[in-house]
């Protein structure tokens, strides 16, 4: 008999050197963004101010691979290729007769999936000239890897940080002022639309929505000196983390297997993309019957309980409208730990497979997802992030489904990110804190009659 093998590596020379995108196999093509004043579709010029042209570009191409600059992938070998596991140890706890893989973005310099789009952002601003970027963060995630992937390219970053993440996670401020970026609580008085937020409100904690609103003013308002950078949500980002589906189908063919449901969690869709959207052209083209499971938070339902309609990706409604699905621009999250999936709406492109029906969307309460973290921690020796054990909660509703029906389907799932930085949640879910939300659908109703009116 031969040894089961529970990794499985890739050498250095297999980093992609193409990133995928999926809007060349899209069965239509996306809605148009339109321009927030005019309500007009956009075109390159109205980004300028925001975006190198090389994004502007990559954001609106239907090429169906594009090249990855030999000088990103040098920094992507810091990391990658990264490694995909078979969880035989959770198959056996679970007493599942499913086989269970993993693909783990947890092993990134900045601890999850997000330093794979903040490098090639960083290198296209650095390639024109850019001085800095501006952006935000909520849980701290993507204000790690954008000020690493600065730091890299010797740009400036200036990070608006929602002021209850500020205020609760000290280390992601120090870690990030470590890099040599400045990190600004969110709402600040540094910003038009930050002084309004606290005339309105002196105690805001602020939300996503609105740091996205401040580091969007202040890039749009630096004269050029500045532009701005989100990490997840536009497709560019997405098209950026489809590494990790192309990597993880080198390794699920090592493996011997191929995956029938692939499951991953979503907050703007960023990482859910990367691991499904490889899998997914081979359903759209090759016929391939597999399915593509979206997760996320019952307090955050965007896309299980959200509609898909034109909305702003901001608070003060300083971005273009895009057509996702959403809360509304005004949902304020319910404060529940899994900061990296409490975004009002969904990416453009994972809306639209959504509406047509290419992939599922299965909502998880925290107290279940936190069940799931733990029964996977101590089968497979890492903590996921709060975020990822969203998709672990799928993925055992998943094998005990195939458990009662006899049946052993291969699952694969993303687990985007490691939790060391979100131990007090953890603290909080083992000594009984913890407890669940759902978003009321008075509320979701509510925010719904906010919505901006398109005409046709
Ligand atoms: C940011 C983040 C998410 C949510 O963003 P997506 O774009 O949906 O991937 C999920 N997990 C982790 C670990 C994150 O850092």
């Amino acid at each position: 008999m031969t040894e089961s093998l529970t990794r499985f590596d890739l050498p250095q020379s297999a980093i992609p050197t193409r990133w995928y995108n999926i809007q060349a196999d899209l069965p239509r093509p996306l809605p148009p963004v339109l321009h927030p004043g005019t309500r007009q579709p956009i075109g390159p010029a109205d980004l300028a101010p925001l975006f190198p042209m090389e994004l502007i570009k990559q954001e609106v191409s239907q090429e169906r691979f594009i090249d990855i600059p030999e000088e990103v992938r040098e920094i992507y070998k810091l990391w990658r290729p990264t490694p995909l596991l078979r969880a035989r140890r959770l198959e056996k706890a679970l007493g599942t007769t499913a086989r269970i893989y993993y693909k783990y973005e947890g092993v990134s310099p900045s601890g999850s999936h997000k330093l794979n789009t903040a490098v090639p952002q960083a290198f296209y601003n650095k390639q024109e000239g850019i001085q800095g970027i501006t952006t935000e963060t909520g849980a701290g995630q993507w204000g790690t890897a954008i000020s690493q992937a600065c730091n890299f390219f010797g740009l400036e970053c200036y990070v608006y940080m929602v002021k209850v993440s500020y205020q609760q996670k000290p280390y992601r401020r120090a870690i990030i002022r470590s890099f040599g970026a400045q990190v600004t609580a969110s709402p600040s008085d540094t910003t038009n639309c930050g002084r309004a937020a606290l005339a309105n409100d002196p105690n805001s904690t602020g939300s996503l929505g609105m740091a996205i609103s401040e580091a969007v003013e202040a890039a749009a308002t630096s004269g050029g000196k500045y532009k701005y950078a989100l990490g997840s949500v536009l497709n560019h980002v997405l098209m950026h983390q489809t590494i990790i589906g192309q990597e993880s189908m080198l390794q699920m063919k090592r493996a011997g297997d191929y995956p029938d449901v692939i499951i991953g969690c979503t907050g703007g869709g960023s990482n859910f993309a990367g691991i499904a959207f490889p899998f997914l052209r081979d359903k759209m083209v090759h016929g391939k019957d597999i399915r593509i499971v979206a997760v996320e938070p019952a307090a955050c339902p965007s896309l299980t309980k959200g509609i898909y309609a034109y909305d702003f990706g901001d608070t003060a409604g300083m971005t273009p409208l895009i057509k996702m699905h959403t809360l509304g621009a005004g949902f304020i999250p319910p404060p529940v730990h899994s900061g990296g999936l409490r975004y009002h709406g969904m990416a453009s492109i994972i809306s639209e497979l959504y509406d047509q029906k290419l992939i599922e969307a299965f909502a998880v309460r925290q107290l279940e997802a936190f069940a799931a973290a733990v029964t996977f921690l101590r089968a497979e020796g890492i903590v996921p992030a709060p975020e990822a054990s969203h998709a672990i909660a799928q993925v055992i509703r998943e094998a005990a489904a195939a458990t009662a029906a006899g049946t052993s389907p291969v699952i694969l799932f993303n687990l985007c990110g490691h939790g060391h930085f979100d131990m007090s949640a953890y603290d909080a879910y083992t000594s009984g804190q913890l407890t669940d939300f759902e978003y009321p659908e008075e509320a979701v109703a509510t925010a719904m009659s906010a919505l901006p009116k398109i005409d046709g």
